[in-house]
């Protein structure tokens, strides 16, 4: 039987791309999404991948989403915590709801996800935990103190558990892309977009394709060795 991968945030953008990706590795993957049931569908037609509504900041529901998961199609060897939202302004004008929003389901659901799956990949001495953290989680940005301490806690957060899961068979990773072309991009303004590419040395945006190979290289046998590490595919912006 082949091994089961979860994409949360799975439906669209770089999970969409890395459910593909790991459905072309051999993986029976599923997709985790918030609500977005037209987007949903779409997916699930046109990939053939199951996609789940699950909230990953509300963690009852992630313990009952990933059992019912389990139940459904067997246990969950590979999470892919990609699952992010953005709830941008700057310290003056954010409220403490959109602190919480984006600390709970970025950060708060990898939490989440590990606490659902971690013991069943323990007691089968083989698991894949990958994280999907952000540039501005290693750099800071302006209006952003929420989405980049999430973001920062979740390269943290990585390196403890992969310290819990080594002697286990688990490998936990962190991916850090730079700026993809994805519907949270197209959400920037157009003239600070611009900016933002002229500071990215290979001069564009990346495709969530790119960031669904190196998903694909951590799930991957080959990925056995490497653990607690943060990949950085941003075009080499992280030099700046
Ligand atoms: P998108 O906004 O395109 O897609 C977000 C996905 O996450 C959707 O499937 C959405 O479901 C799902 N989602 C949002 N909130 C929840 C929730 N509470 N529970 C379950 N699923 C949820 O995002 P991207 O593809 O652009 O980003 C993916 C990840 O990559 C994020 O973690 C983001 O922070 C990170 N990233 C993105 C960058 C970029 O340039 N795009 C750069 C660096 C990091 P639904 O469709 O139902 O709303």
């Amino acid at each position: 039987m082949s091994k089961i991968a979860v994409v949360t945030g799975g439906t669209r953008g770089i999970g969409r791309a890395i459910c593909k990706s790991l459905k072309d590795d051999g993986f029976t993957v599923v997709a985790i999404y918030a609500g977005n049931e037209e987007k949903a569908r779409s997916f699930t037609d046109e990939c053939g991948i199951p996609a789940y509504k699950v909230d990953v900041g509300d963690h009852e529901a992630v313990l009952a989403g990933c059992k019912k998961i389990e139940e459904d199609v067997g246990p969950i060897d590979i999470v892919v915590n990609n699952a992010g939202i953005t709830r941008d302004g700057t310290l003056l004008k954010m409220s403490y709801e959109e602190w919480d929003d984006v600390m709970r389901i970025n950060l708060g659901g990898c939490f989440n996800m590990a606490k659902a799956t971690f013991a069943g990949m323990k007691d089968r001495k083989w698991g894949r935990i990958i994280n999907i953290g952000s540039i501005n989680g290693q750099a800071g940005q302006y209006g952003q103190v929420n989405y980049a301490a999430a973001k920062s806690g979740i390269h943290g957060f990585t390196k403890a558990l992969a310290q819990e899961g080594a002697r286990s068979g688990i490998t936990v990773n962190a991916i850090a892309p730079g700026y993809i072309d994805t519907d949270m991009v197209a959400a920037v303004p157009e003239n600070v977009l611009e900016k933002i590419v002229a500071r990215i040395p290979v001069g564009r945006l990346g495709q969530a394709e790119e960031i669904a190979r190196g998903v694909s290289f951590l799930a991957s046998e080959d990925g056995g060795f490497v653990t607690g590490s943060t990949l950085s595919i941003n075009g080499g912006q992280h030099m700046y």
